[in-house]
């Protein structure tokens, strides 16, 4: 049913999704803990019927990467999930040592770990950065080892000083997840705007976490990729609408806007990391907020 929901095109580069989970998680009071009940049921009467459960009152969601590729050489990670045989407990059950076929879902599409060139981890939460490591030999070792990993300074040194927001799953996420590939000199710190590759540069957008960075790629459309500016196209109708895991909740909904915003002023696609149905989609402003435009099927891979 969602064949044409996981491949498209910007530019000079074919994106996948590959997704770690996919599927009915959770009702929308835990994922939307700061809104009220009352309006959460307004929206979700307006959200497209693939996104929610109405019988099960549970949001459809997603924890995926984007695979990112060129004509060339360029082989792309955008966020990498949650990863295997992780110590999660006890905030997120769901994830915690789970053995999972991501990797084989990334060799489906011909990619072995020894290929990967670039993994952009949008910011350093432990949903976006699993993959990064893998338990070899009772070792956290890096997944893609011929990689540069490359993740935001200002999230990157917050969390090697222990700066970071407190967070006991995030923390053990940074030590087995971040710490051993900048121990094994494959990561690179950088700033907003940094420019990647070609036609493809990092954004910020704050305050769902500290130093988050986007991925933008210019094409006709453009499209920004990955990362958490929104979760669900809930948050589209109300902007306003934070998560619980939005550590800077004021600038995270102000950061929602006017992401939105430009993207629906240029026609750029959006593609973020949760997103189960519509993956990606356009972004069209109505009263009050905004609203998705699916892509045309032409523009789809199959
Ligand atoms: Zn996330």
């Amino acid at each position: 049913m969602f064949e044409t929901n996981n491949s498209f095109r910007v530019g000079r580069y074919r994106l996948d999704a590959i997704p770690e989970f996919e599927g009915a998680r959770m009702p929308p009071a835990a994922m939307f803990t700061k809104a009220s009940p009352a309006h959460l049921d307004r929206l979700l009467e307006r959200v497209p019927s693939d996104s929610y459960d109405r019988d099960r009152k549970v949001l459809y969601t997603s924890v995926h990467s984007w695979l990112v590729r060129d004509d060339n050489r360029l082989v792309m990670l955008i966020d990498t999930c949650f990863g295997n045989l992780k110590n999660r407990m006890p905030s997120h059950p769901m994830f915690h040592m789970q053995s999972n076929d991501w990797l084989a879902k990334l060799a489906a599409l011909g990619v072995e770990p020894q290929d990967v060139t670039h993994v952009i981890n949008t910011h350093l939460h432990l949903d976006h950065v699993g993959w990064n490591t893998r338990l070899v030999d009772g070792a956290w070792t890096p997944t893609f080892p011929r990689a540069r990993h490359i993740m935001p300074r200002l999230e990157a040194e917050l969390a090697l000083s222990g700066g970071l927001m407190r967070h006991e799953a995030n923390e053990r996420s940074i030590a087995d997840n971040v710490r051993p590939v900048v121990d094994a000199s494959l990561a690179d710190f950088v700033d907003p705007y940094a420019t990647i590759a070609a036609d493809l540069k990092l954004i910020p957008c704050y305050g769902h976490s500290q130093g988050m960075l986007l991925v933008e790629i210019s094409g006709e459309p453009g499209a920004i990729v990955g990362g958490d500016p929104l979760h669900h196209p809930l948050q589209m109708l109300d902007p306003d609408v934070n998560t619980g895991f939005c550590e800077q909740p004021e600038q995270a909904a102000s950061s929602r806007r006017s992401f939105l915003g430009r993207c629906a002023d240029e026609g750029l696609i959006i593609a973020p990391t949760h997103f189960f149905a519509p993956r990606f989609s356009q972004v069209k402003r109505i009263e009050g907020g905004f609203d998705l435009t699916r892509l045309s099927q032409a523009a789809i891979l199959a």
